[in-house]
């Protein structure tokens, strides 16, 4: 049961984050507004359907589903009831030049026992290593992810302090891959572990071996598949939001935070003015500052850090299925470290990419038509920077069908059926990410945690920030705790 405050907030941004803390804000008693650009839900979590193929057009990893279950859990109802998942054992298939597949499995052990009976290293020393990512997750989850980090009284608790005391074992001073290459000796399970930097849109050479904790979420606490595809999550929150009255204004872009004496006074859309309490921004904070504000000094230090990379996607309906393929697939680049040089230092395509593959007609039968596959197949790319966007996609269309054949000694050319592609300026106009960068700020360093936004602004009273371009990052689990945190704060 609710109990009403009168006071009122706004959500700028119906994607993942945005529904959580509209959700949360509505369970403290606020009247709560979601104010979204597209007629939409979802952001980058949304769908699209063509040629009788559905596709989910970002996310297809799904991990920590707690955080979902949470938001049904505070509002009074029971998770199970009303949002359904999976846990995926396997997990991912991953293919190589040299025409070995892996298999990841659930659970340190049996993930261990699979890759040591597939490559060069032992079960121990695998075992040992996600001991050791363990441990960094133990020692970093409450610190870096469910608190402010912008809040001093938030460093005098034990968890940080531990944290603080413990900072050697966080891999902090080396990178994932110089912690992976001396963990590993079988370059296979270096190029699977450094690829989770990917997760946040960093390269394995320049990023913190901290980083390394991903693997010890999707490989312990596990990988999920929700019912309906990922497209079930935005679906399900949606109806939780509408449900205990949460109001959406869809086709309704926020055009200007209205502030007076330095203090939020409501928003400004092409309906005209209206007032608010309190305001939270969804939308990329860079953009958040740049469009909606910008006579308000902007934390320059931070909000230009370097960004993350972005992806060109194909999405292809192909009328033919392939058995050998899972619901998560990657072909690996022979050459990892050049392809993220590439990437980052030369901000183009690299010709022979690692692609990912996700199928979700696997798991859905119903998101492709019968004996067809609906392919989401992913490459890595820079952020925009003005690059030649329509020659890179040709160029990159045929890096991958060559990839492909050669990898699964095939000719998947004449199956593909029907195409739509997002490139980073379609993702940047999709969801107002600044250059088209999926994740944010990249990680590309060792104080890239410190150097994000935090979830409130520090001069400018009631407006607040969450979302996968702020603390404490990106990811459908981050963006749900950033909520927690941004709502925590406003009492
Ligand atoms: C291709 C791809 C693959 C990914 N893979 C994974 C994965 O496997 N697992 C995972 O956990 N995460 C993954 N991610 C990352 C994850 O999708 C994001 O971190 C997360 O969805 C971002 O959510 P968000 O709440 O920050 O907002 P966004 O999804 O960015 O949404 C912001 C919303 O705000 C709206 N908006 C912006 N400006 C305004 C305005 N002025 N007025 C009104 N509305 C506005 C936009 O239209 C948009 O709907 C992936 C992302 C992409 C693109």
């Amino acid at each position: 049961m609710i109990t009403e405050n009168n006071k009122t907030c706004a959500v700028i941004g119906c994607g993942v984050s945005g529904m959580g803390a509209a959700i949360r804000m509505r369970n403290k008693g606020y009247k709560v507004t979601v104010f979204e650009a597209n007629a939409f839900p979802g952001g980058k979590l949304s769908t699209e359907s063509k040629d009788g193929y559905r596709f989910d057009m970002g996310p297809s990893v799904f991990t920590m589903p707690q955080y979902v279950n949470e938001l049904f859990e505070i509002s009074g109802k029971n998770p199970a009831e009303h949002f359904r998942y999976t846990q995926l054992d396997p997990v991912y298939k991953y293919f190589f030049e040299d025409g070995t597949t892996l298999e990841s499995y659930h659970g340190k052990e049996k993930f261990a026992e699979q890759m040591a009976a597939g490559t060069n290293d032992s079960k121990e020393d695998i075992l040992q290593y996600l001991n050791r990512t363990e441990t960094i997750y133990n020692l970093t989850n409450e610190v870096f992810l469910k608190n402010s980090l912008h809040r001093l009284k938030n460093f005098f608790t034990w968890p940080v302090v531990r944290g603080i005391l413990n900072f050697g074992k966080i891999g902090a001073f080396d990178t994932m891959n110089g912690a992976n290459s001396k963990a590993f000796k079988d370059s296979r399970l270096v190029k699977i572990f450094n690829r989770y930097s990917t997760y946040n849109g960093s390269s394995p050479y320049l990023s913190p071996a901290t980083l390394n904790v991903i693997a010890h979420v999707e490989i312990v606490k596990g990988a999920y598949y929700p019912e309906g595809g990922m497209f079930g999550i935005t679906d399900a929150l949606v109806k939780l939001a509408r449900d205990i009255g949460v109001q959406f204004k869809f086709s309704t872009p926020v055009k200007e935070i209205l502030i007076e004496n330095k203090k939020v006074t409501g928003v400004r859309t092409d309906n005209g003015t209206e007032a608010f309490d309190v305001v939270i921004s969804n939308m990329d904070v860079y953009n958040s500052y740049k469009k909606l504000m910008p006579n308000v000094k902007r934390p320059a230090k931070t909000l230009d850090q370097a960004k993350s990379s972005s992806g060109i996607i194909f999405y292809w309906g192909i009328n033919k299925e392939f058995k050998e393929l899972g619901l998560h697939n990657i072909l690996y680049a022979e050459n990892y470290e050049e392809e993220f040089d590439t990437i980052f230092s030369k901000k183009a395509i690299y010709h022979d990419p690692t692609i990912y593959v996700n199928i979700t007609s696997k798991h859905t039968p119903t998101d492709a038509p019968p004996g067809c596959e609906n392919w989401f197949a992913f490459i890595n790319v820079p952020n925009n920077q003005g690059q030649d966007w329509d020659a890179f996609i040709n160029e990159a269309r045929e890096n991958m069908i060559r990839k492909v054949n050669r990898i699964l000694k095939t000719d998947i050319r004449p199956f593909i059926a029907s195409e739509m592609v997002f490139d980073p300026r379609i993702i940047e106009s999709r969801t107002s990410s600044a250059f088209g960068a999926i994740y944010g700020n990249s990680s590309n360093n060792k104080f890239a945690a410190f150097l994000r936004h935090a979830n409130f602004s520090k001069d400018i009273k009631n407006l607040y920030f969450c979302g996968g371009s702020v603390h404490p990052g990106p990811s459908i689990p981050l963006c749900l705790l950033s909520a927690k945190i941004t709502t925590d704060l406003i009492r």
